[in-house]
């Protein structure tokens, strides 16, 4: 299984329900910046990124796939996983300009590629040939119901709509007001609406600092919230250490972690509860078991952030003895041939060979950006 050709591509598909916002960030788009590799045997494999659906960024990622990592790949064999990995992430001259950000989510492109590759070739998908499904339920939070651009009686109906109608019996709500009592005021209306057995997680998306979270958490008391995620700047070990031996909400992180060895200070710190790695940040597939296995070995529960909109996740979810549920957002789901799918409340488990990131025709032509 030589690889042929390594072709970049960026698609910047509309979100459905319009521009959204968290504490932090505001999108009208998610960004689907990756590559098709072709090997020698007729196959083709996808893999991707998520961004902003920032061009100009976006074309930073594509030119690092396709002029420094590319070159590396081609005449390679796709069967080699920890080789090819360890070939582009420790190639001493871009290994000197990125051990993380647009270096890493272009290696993350890669890596998914290449798993898609070695599970189409084995005609499974990717969550059987890792070593199949170790929960016949994996439980979907609803996080798109909860962004903070969303006002609040808006918020609760919305709620209550995913739980009553939409079978989901997990939301995440975005938290980050400069007072946080305008957060404590949004979840104390939903968890009325909702009653007690929903579980409602927060995500304040690395806005506050140690104070306002102890009081935020102080506030919280009460309202059985199941997680605060990104509660403070992202690689605030210290700070996350120190909130996770005082407070009574436990601590969630790791969407904005490029590295196992960054998940692994947070382990050895205790300054995290929920264990949340993504594929297309970490540098991929491979990084990915890394950091599962890592906190699989602390008993902490993974729960991936969802960069791929859980195109990818859903199978190492369903595989990875740590896991047991995953986030939903449904943006870019029509952008695949076989999209992820919510019924009740839980994750469908996918049929197709592959790792769920091969797009559509439609996508490919509607969505396409100049390189
Ligand atoms: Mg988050």
């Amino acid at each position: 299984m030589r690889i042929q050709s390594v072709e970049p591509f960026i698609l910047h598909a509309p979100i459905a329900r319009g521009a959204i916002s968290d504490s932090t960030n505001s999108i009208s788009h998610w960004g689907i910046v990756g590559a098709r590799i072709t090997t020698s045997d007729g196959l083709t494999g996808y893999g991707f990124t998520g961004t902003h659906a920032h061009l100009a960024s976006d074309r930073l990622i594509t030119a690092c796939i396709r002029d420094c990592y590319a070159p590396l790949l081609e005449g390679e064999d796709a069967m080699d996983g920890e080789r090819l990995w360890l070939k582009l992430a420790r190639y001493p001259p871009i290994q000197w300009v990125g051990r993380a950000g647009i270096v890493h989510l272009a290696l993350a492109a890669l890596d998914i590629a290449l798993w898609d590759l070695r599970a189409k070739r084995a005609g499974m998908p990717l969550w059987k040939m890792l070593g199949g499904a170790t929960s016949a339920r994996l439980e979907a939070y609803n996080t798109d119901v909860g962004w903070l651009s969303i006002t609040r009686d808006k918020l609760v109906s919305g709620c209550a709509k995913a739980v009553e109608e939409d079978g989901f019996k997990r939301i995440k709500l975005k938290v980050g007001h400069a007072e946080p009592m305008i957060d404590i005021g949004r979840i104390e209306a939903v968890r009325a609406r909702l009653g007690d057995t929903v579980t409602i997680a927060v995500d304040a998306n690395g806005k506050w600092d140690l104070p306002t979270c102890k009081r935020f958490c102080g506030r919280a008391q009460g309202l059985d919230i199941v997680w605060i995620e990104e509660p403070m700047w992202y690689d605030d070990v210290h700070a996350h250490a120190e909130l996770a031996a005082s407070a009574s909400v436990p601590i969630a992180l790791g969407e904005q972690l490029y590295t196992a060895d960054a998940f692994q200070t947070f382990l050895d710190m205790d300054a995290v509860h929920y264990v949340q790695p993504d594929v297309t940040r970490l540098g991929g597939i491979t990084e990915y078991i890394r950091v599962a296995d890592a906190a699989h070995g602390r008993r902490r529960p993974v729960v991936a952030h969802v960069g791929d909109m859980g195109q990818v996740h859903v199978h190492l979810s369903f595989w990875h003895p740590a896991t047991t549920m995953l986030e939903y957002i449904p943006w870019i789901r029509d952008c695949f041939a076989e999209p992820i799918l919510v019924t009740d409340g839980a994750y469908a488990l996918p049929e197709t060979p592959g790792a769920g990131c091969t797009p559509t025709e439609q996508a490919l032509r509607d969505y396409a950006q100049p390189l």
